[in-house]
């Protein structure tokens, strides 16, 4: 049977996300938007209330929550900001090579840091002349000795500058194209640089930075997984964090069709107000389709991975359909504000501008439909086993 009601856990959690979102987000929102705040307080609030790093297992000190119940708390934060929420969310991309692949001993010292204290921690996949062609990449890790040398820069990497340690994909067969990548945990203290801080569009209170591991050496067991299947690793990783996405991309369309809604209740023209003429009503019913397809794909995707199946198709419909959707949904409910939309002062502008990235990182719109195109014209098969 198919049956998308949640649980009265998932409906507890949803609240508690909600609320925060509310009162602890919301307020803060435009002016932390503004000035590109790096919201330190707000994540110290959401990991002591539990709502960050769902996704670390119990043993290592985490929430253990499944995909869809991250999904769900990451969908309600990102009403609230959905910048903030890449903040609180970006731990998930990190973690879940590690989670994947690492050895024990690296999962305790490094998911244990995130259990314990309110630190973050980065993924470190692109680079200046390698983003969706990840293959392109030129860091390299070199073994000498007892260590590994990794020598390289990333660029567009989320809480880069605030991460306690960064998982970070590097090539050990210069040769091999995307046979030759590997994956690493990096901390911090090794020597990592920051280098650049990213003045940005949208999402202004999450933070982009360029980092470089400039000959960082970092102990053999470092290696996240097996030598040279980093590439697959990061696919996989992928695969779990596009319906975390997809959820926040679901969170701004349904505050922008709120806005919207409101406003248009409000509004007068021509006698009526704009929610009486039949044009306004249908951009109203689009946004409102857009909202519902977008969270059920989202439930589906992340609720496949739940039951231990592959989801790499239903990831990418997801996260295509509910970011284009969301940037169209903002789009229009700057239209229904009409010129006043467009003035900083109604705040309807800033989810056109948070809109855009969802169509940009963890796989361009153009990516997805490529991943889509792919699978659907060669089926894996069904139940195919989810092996690193
Ligand atoms: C705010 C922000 C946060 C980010 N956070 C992270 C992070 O934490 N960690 C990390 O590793 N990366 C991160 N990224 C990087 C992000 O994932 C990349 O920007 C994205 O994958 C696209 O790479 P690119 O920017 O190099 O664009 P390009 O790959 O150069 O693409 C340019 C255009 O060409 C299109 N294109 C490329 N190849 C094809 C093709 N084969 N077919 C059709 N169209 C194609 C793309 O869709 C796009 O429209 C972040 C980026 C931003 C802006």
């Amino acid at each position: 049977m198919i049956d998308f009601t949640l649980t009265d856990e998932q409906l507890a959690m949803r609240e508690m996300a909600h609320d925060f979102a509310e009162k602890e987000i919301r307020p803060v929102a435009w002016d932390y938007d503004r000035d590109g705040t790096w919201p330190q307080e707000i994540i110290e609030k959401a990991w002591e209330l539990g709502l960050m790093n769902s996704h670390i297992p119990a043993e290592y000190g985490g929430p253990e929550l499944g995909t869809l119940d991250g999904a769900i708390i990451e969908e309600e934060l990102s009403w609230g900001c959905s910048g903030i929420t890449t903040s609180l969310s970006a731990n998930g991309l990190a973690c879940t090579p590690v989670i994947l692949g690492a050895n024990d001993e690296l999962k305790k010292e490094y998911l244990g840091r995130l259990s314990e204290a309110p630190l973050m921690a980065a993924f470190c996949l692109t680079e200046p002349d390698a983003g969706s062609d990840v293959s392109g990449m030129k860091t390299t890790a070199t073994r000498k000795g007892d260590k590994w040398v990794i020598s390289g820069s990333k660029c567009f990497i989320t809480n880069g500058e605030y991460a306690n340690w960064y998982t970070v994909f590097a090539k050990t067969d210069k040769e091999a194209g995307h046979r030759g990548i590997s994956c690493f945990i990096v901390p911090r203290d090794a020597g990592v640089i920051v280098d650049k801080h990213e003045d940005k569009m949208g999402q202004r209170a999450s933070n982009t930075a360029t980092i470089t591991f400039p000959d960082v050496e970092v102990p053999l067991n470092h290696l996240v997984g097996e030598e040279n299947h980093g590439f697959k690793l990061s696919m996989m990783t992928l695969d779990h964090t596009r319906p975390g996405v997809a959820a926040m991309a679901t969170g701004v369309s349904r505050a922008a069709m709120e806005m919207a809604i409101d406003y248009s209740k409000e509004r007068v023209q021509f006698g009526v107000p704009i929610a009486m003429h039949q044009a306004i009503q249908f951009m109203l019913a689009d946004m409102a389709t857009k909202v519902h397809l977008s969270r059920l794909s989202y439930y589906n995707a992340a609720t496949l991975l739940d039951q231990g199946r592959r989801n790499t198709i239903e990831s990418s419909h997801a996260k295509r359909f509910a970011a284009d959707s969301a940037m169209e949904v903002t789009t229009d409910a700057v239209q229904v504000f009409g010129g006043y939309g467009f003035i900083k002062e109604y705040k309807v502008e800033k989810l056109m501008r948070d809109a855009k990235i969802l169509q940009l990182y963890e796989g361009t719109a153009q990516i997805q439909r490529l991943v889509i195109a792919r699978e659907t014209l060669l089926p894996r098969k069904a139940d195919a086993p989810v092996t690193v």
